[in-house]
């Protein structure tokens, strides 16, 4: 690393939704985020209910979309964790892939395990304005 260069660390809100739980892949991702250095510092196993799903996607709740992706993110427990390391963010949409699963790269969790873009196994944050939003609404006497 070059001199007086610092690598900032950030949070990202991740979560394994309920077609990863139920399809066991919950050890998958975790390998796949330890694996790549970074750290889980908060994970939490539980079912939304409607009105934190909703919130969780408030900038969808205009799309055609919005009422199947609440009833699939609360249909079942799913696991939210909280993921730390430098760029965080950006680290683990790496590791996800596209949010299509067709159009994700093999070698990706979404490019390895999934085909339907309703059920595509994991949420990463996109910024941090969004992921310190999402890390409030998850974990609200943690961070
Ligand atoms: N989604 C969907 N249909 C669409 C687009 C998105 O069901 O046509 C779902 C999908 O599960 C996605 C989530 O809505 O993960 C949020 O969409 P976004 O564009 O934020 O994708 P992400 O950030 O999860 O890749």
């Amino acid at each position: 690393m070059v001199e007086g260069e610092t690598t900032v660390s950030e949070r990202t809100l991740v979560l394994i939704k309920p077609d990863g739980v139920a399809r066991g892949l919950v050890g998958d991702v975790i390998g796949r985020i330890e694996r790549k250095g970074l750290t889980i510092v908060a994970m939490d196993l539980r079912t939304l209910d409607a009105d934190t799903a909703k919130a969780h996607y408030a900038e969808h709740s205009s799309k055609p979309f919005f009422d199947s992706l609440v009833e699939f993110i609360t249909s079942g427990p799913l696991v939210a964790m909280v993921v730390e390391g430098p760029r965080a963010i950006e680290a683990f949409r790496g590791l996800a892939g596209l949010t299509d699963p067709v159009k994700a790269a093999p070698g990706t969790i979404r490019g390895d395990h999934a085909l339907e873009i309703g059920e595509n196994i994991v949420h990463g944050s996109d910024a941090p304005e969004s992921a310190s939003r999402e890390i409030k609404i998850f974990f609200p006497d943690r961070f």
